[in-house]
C-alpha cells in the first residue's frame, strides 16, 4: 500500500518511530494509503529546518519571491488533475468540487505573490529632528494546523500569506487528508522555494499538533478546526505568549425577509447548508424566515433540496465517526420535537457503496434554543425558524455562541445595511451566499475565533510591526 512520509528540509522524511496510520476513503470505507505517524522528534526536525531557512528566505529579494509564488500557482494548475485525485481519494468529493478547490488554492499564491513588495510601512511625522518609520517583519517559523474539510485550500490559505510575509512554515494537516498538503510542499520545493521553507509533518493532533504549538521556536500558529481544539491550543499559546489565528466553527444564520426574491433566497439557502455535505465552517445552518413567507419557503426548500444529488453534487461525510455523530443529531432533533420536512436519513448510496453519505435534512417546528439549532452538526442539516420582525431576526441571528457569517435576503437596501451592521459576525452576505474570494478577509467573532485569513488583512496576522526612530 502507498505510504506517505513527512516533508522536511526539502525532502521526504520517514517518521522517527517508524509508525504509520491508515487513511480511509469515505466514499467506500476502504483504506487507501498509510501516512507517517509523527511525534515531537519529527516536529523538532521540521522546526529546525524551518528555523535554518528563515534567514536565507528573508534574503530572497521581494520580486524573486513573488516570481516563486507565480511559479507555484502555475505548477499547482499543471498538477490539478493529480491533486484532485489525491483530494478525492481522502474526502470523496465530487471531481468538479475538488478541481474548484484546487483552482482556489492556486489563487492564494497568485494573490499574495502579487502583494509581495507592496508598501507595508509608514513614515511618521513626529518631530523635525526625527525620522520615524514602521516596517512589518516576519515572525520566523509559523506553525499551520488544518482540518479535513477543504484540505489543500486551507493549507494554501494560511501558507501563502505566511510565506509572503517572509516566514517559513511547518504544516500539520489533518490525519484524514494529508496527501495534497504534502504534494503542495513538494511542488513548492520543485519550483525553488528553498529547503526548509515549506515543511509538513503528518500524524495526529494530540501528538504532532500539540508538539508544534509547544515548540519554543514556533513564533506564531494559525489553526483551523474545532472549538475544543482551538481552546486547547489557546492555552498553550497563552503560556508561551505567542499569537494565534483561530478559525473555528459556526452555526450561521441565513435570514430571508418578506421582501426577498424568494426563489433566489431558497437556492442560496440550499447551497449554504448542503455544499461539501454541510462540512463547511461557514455553512448556513439556521434559516430564519419571516413568518409571512415561512410555509412557502419551506415548501420550495424541500423541493430544491430534493434536486441535490448525493454522490454527484455532494460527497460523503469524512469519517465513520462523523457519520455516526450526524445520525446522533437526528435523534437529538427528534427528541426535541423537531418536524422532519425531508431527510433525517442515511442516503441509499451509503448502503450501495459503504460510503458515509447523508441526505439533505430540513427541520422545522423548533426554536433557537434547541440543540440542533445551537450546535454545529457538520452535515447537510438546516433548521428553519420563523421571525416576526427585523428586531427579532437580528436577536435570533445573534443568539448563538458562534459568529462566523450571516446571510441577508432582502430587496430593501436600507434594511440590508442596517441589519448587516447589527449582526455580530465576521462577514455578511447580502442576496448571495459565497465565501469564494481570496480578497475578502475571513474570520470569526465569539467562539468562531479571532484573527483573519484571506485578503491583505491576513498579512497583518503573519507579520509584526517594528517602529524605528532616528535622531537627525
Ligand atoms: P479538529 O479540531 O478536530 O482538528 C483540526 C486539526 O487540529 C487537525 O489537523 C487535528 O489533527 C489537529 N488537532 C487535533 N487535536 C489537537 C491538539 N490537541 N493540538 C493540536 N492540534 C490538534 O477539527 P476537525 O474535526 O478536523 O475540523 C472540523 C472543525 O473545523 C469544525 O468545527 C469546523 O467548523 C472547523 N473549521 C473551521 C474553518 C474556518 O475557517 N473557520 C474551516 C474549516 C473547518
Amino acid at each position: 500500500m502507498e505510504q506517505l512520509d513527512h516533508w522536511i528540509g526539502g525532502s521526504s522524511a520517514a517518521p522517527s518511530r517508524g509508525d504509520y496510520l491508515g487513511v480511509t476513503n469515505p466514499a467506500s470505507g476502504v483504506t487507501v494509503r498509510r501516512i507517517a505517524s509523527g511525534d515531537s522528534v519529527d516536529i523538532a526536525a521540521a522546526v529546525a529546518a524551518a528555523s535554518d531557512a528563515t534567514e536565507p528566505w528573508r534574503q530572497v529579494p521581494g520580486l524573486a519571491r513573488a516570481r516563486l509564488f507565480s511559479d507555484l500557482a502555475r505548477a499547482m494548475r499543471a498538477d490539478a488533475q493529480h491533486l484532485a485525485l489525491l483530494e478525492i481519494s481522502e474526502t470523496g468529493k465530487p471531481e468538479s468540487v475538488a478541481l474548484g478547490e484546487i483552482e482556489g488554492s492556486a489563487t492564494y499564491f497568485d494573490f499574495y505573490g502579487g502583494l509581495i513588495g507592496m508598501p507595508v510601512g509608514d513614515t511618521l511625522d513626529v518631530a523635525p529632528d526625527q525620522h520615524v518609520y514602521t516596517r512589518r517583519e516576519p515572525f520566523g517559523v509559523v506553525g499551520v494546523i488544518t482540518p479535513w474539510n477543504v484540505p489543500l485550500n486551507q493549507a494554501a490559505r494560511a501558507c501563502a500569506p505566511a510565506l509572503a510575509a517572509g516566514n517559513t512554515v511547518v504544516v500539520k494537516p489533518s490525519e484524514y487528508t494529508s496527501s495534497t498538503t504534502i504534494r503542495l510542499a513538494q511542488l513548492a520545493t520543485e519550483v525553488g522555494f528553498g529547503p526548509g521553507v515549506f515543511n509538513v509533518v503528518l500524524g495526529t493532533g494530540a501528538e504532532v499538533g500539540a508538539a508544534l504549538v509547544e515548540h519554543p521556536d514556533v513564533a506564531k500558529v494559525a489553526f483551523t478546526g474545532s472549538v475544543p481544539t482551538g481552546r486547547a491550543i489557546g492555552k498553550i499559546a497563552a503560556e508561551r505568549i505567542i499569537p494565534l489565528t483561530l478559525e473555528l466553527g459556526g452555526k450561521s444564520a441565513n435570514i430571508i425577509f418578506a421582501d426577498a426574491d424568494v426563489d433566489a433566497a431558497v437556492a442560496g439557502a440550499v447551497q449554504a447548508f448542503t455544499a461539501n455535505a454541510g462540512q463547511v465552517c461557514s455553512a448556513g445552518t439556521r434559516l430564519l424566515v419571516h413568518r409571512s413567507i415561512h410555509d412557502e419557503v419551506v415548501a420550495k426548500l424541500v423541493e430544491r433540496a430534493a434536486s441535490v444529488r448525493v454522490g454527484e453534487d455532494i460527497g460523503p461525510l469524512i469519517t465513520r465517526d462523523q457519520f455516526a455523530r450526524v445520525q446522533e443529531y437526528f435523534k437529538v432533533a427528534e427528541a426535541d420535537g423537531a418536524h422532519t420536512e425531508t431527510g433525517g436519513t442515511v442516503s441509499e448510496l451509503a448502503e450501495e457503496t459503504g460510503g458515509f453519505y447523508i441526505d439533505p435534512t430540513i427541520y422545522t417546528s423548533i426554536d433557537n434554543s434547541a440543540r440542533i439549532a445551537r450546535e454545529e452538526v457538520f452535515g447537510p442539516v438546516v433548521v428553519v425558524i420563523p421571525f416576526a420582525d427585523d428586531a427579532e431576526a437580528v436577536a435570533l441571528a445573534n443568539e448563538s455562541d458562534y459568529g462566523l457569517v450571516a446571510g441577508v435576503w432582502t430587496r430593501d437596501v436600507s434594511r440590508a445595511l442596517t441589519i448587516s451592521d447589527r449582526l455580530r459576525v465576521g462577514q455578511v452576505f447580502v442576496n448571495t451566499w459565497s465565501t469564494a474570494s481570496v480578497q475578502t478577509p475571513f474570520g470569526g467573532w465569539k467562539n468562531s475565533g479571532y484573527g483573519r485569513e484571506k485578503g491583505s488583512e491576513a498579512l497583518h496576522h503573519y507579520s509584526q510591526v517594528k517602529c524605528v526612530t532616528i535622531k537627525l
